[in-house]
């Protein structure tokens, strides 16, 4: 069963999940999507996507395949 967001209730992606991790915990059982997410930072759901880029480009073990 796929991780909903704790703030819209969409369904989740795995860098969604990954991303939440990286921003506000490793830990954290609770997720949220990229417009959550963008909503709770001050940012844009582009800026989002650029992390994850980012995190991903820099081999972050969080953010797989
Ligand atoms: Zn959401």
């Amino acid at each position: 069963m796929a991780d909903l967001c704790c703030g819209c209730r969409a369904a989740l992606t795995s860098d969604e999940v990954a991303i939440t991790r990286r921003l506000i915990n490793r830990g954290t059982t609770r997720f949220y999507c990229r417009s959550c997410l963008a909503e709770a930072f001050g940012l844009t759901t582009e800026d989002v996507d650029r992390a994850i880029s980012y995190y991903r480009r820099i081999g972050c073990t969080l953010f797989r395949n």
